[in-house]
């Protein structure tokens, strides 16, 4: 709740007070429209609110419960949690280069240690230096397996290494960090399909989870990133991060809505008990409650 304080104290702060009338004309509903499209929440997405909210308004005395609901049953979709038959369970996390997406990558991997699962971390963005050397310090810190090989070295022979490793050893889980830079001459998208397809040799059904992180300061650009990704891999949820630092949080519903890929964590912050599993009421609760 601390985390969306920003988008609760702004954007839905005025949703808020607009609601408290008692009468919901047109000229309120409009204003209302615009907030949520401010809120990053999309144009489409919007109008499809207002007009529950006009439809089902005036058979309620609580506009503001109205609204909320209307936003819960907008977040509602099926969300599975994937469960090997055997360990370890592979999740794979892509994304654009800035997104968080070690930083998630750390945050998780201390989740998993705190349920007392064994963590393996491969360092699959082998072209940038950096982010071989950040995802080691947090293996370091949180105290979990590493594997990376050396710079310039192929992404999905590193996978390969990483999965192999952890199904030898019992491990419960492998984290694939992998590269999202987008202007370069080599095609990333054929580097992730390459190292999916490597994953398979090992286990035939990892990974079990692609993740794509998205930076929620980045509003609608986000969703063109997420559709780029869509068209080659099966995403199979979003981790929406920096939702501390935007007043837009409304994005969480454009994402549901227009991608129709579960949101499964939000980041608050910087620190490393800054990721939380995203759920749908608590987030309603915590914007306009
Ligand atoms: P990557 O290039 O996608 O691996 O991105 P990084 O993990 O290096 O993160 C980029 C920056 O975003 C770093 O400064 C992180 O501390 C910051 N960051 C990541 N997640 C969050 C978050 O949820 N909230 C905030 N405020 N910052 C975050």
């Amino acid at each position: 709740r601390e985390g969306l304080k920003k988008t609760r104290e702004s954007i839905f702060k005025q949703v808020r007070r607009l609601l408290s009338f008692e009468k919901l004309d047109d000229e309120t509903l409009e204003e209302i429209e615009e907030l949520l499209i401010t809120s990053d929440m999309g144009v489409k997405t919007a109008s499809e609110v207002i007009e529950k909210l006009k439809e089902r308004a005036n058979k309620s005395d609580n506009p503001l419960e109205t609204l909320k609901e209307i936003l819960r049953e907008l977040l509602k979709i099926d969300s599975v949690e994937k469960h090997p038959e055997l360990p370890p369970l592979v999740i794979s996390v892509v994304g654009v280069n800035g997104t968080g997406k070690t930083t998630t990558i750390g945050k998780l991997s201390k989740r998993f240690v705190n349920e007392g699962k064994k963590v393996v971390l491969a360092a699959c963005d082998t072209f940038r230096a950096a982010a071989v050397e950040q995802l080691k310090i947090w293996s370091e810190r949180v105290g979990v397996d590493f594997i990376s090989q050396g710079q310039g070295a192929d992404p999905a022979a590193v996978a390969f290494d990483a999965v192999s490793h952890a199904k030898s050893k019992a491990k419960d889980v492998v984290l694939i960090d992998t590269a999202g830079r987008l202007h370069t001459k080599h095609n990333l998208m054929e580097e992730l399909k390459k190292v999916h397809r490597v994953i398979k040799k090992v286990i035939p059904e990892a990974p079990h989870e692609v993740l794509l992180v998205i930076d929620a300061t980045t509003g609608q650009n986000g969703l063109v990133q997420a559709r780029k990704f869509m068209e080659t891999v099966d995403i199979t949820g979003i981790v929406l991060t920096k939702l501390d630092g935007t007043a837009k949080g409304g994005i969480v519903f454009a994402i549901v809505r227009e991608l129709g890929i579960p949101v499964k964590y939000i980041g608050v912050g910087e620190s490393i008990d800054d990721l939380r599993p995203f759920n749908s009421d608590e987030f309603v609760e915590a914007i306009l409650g």
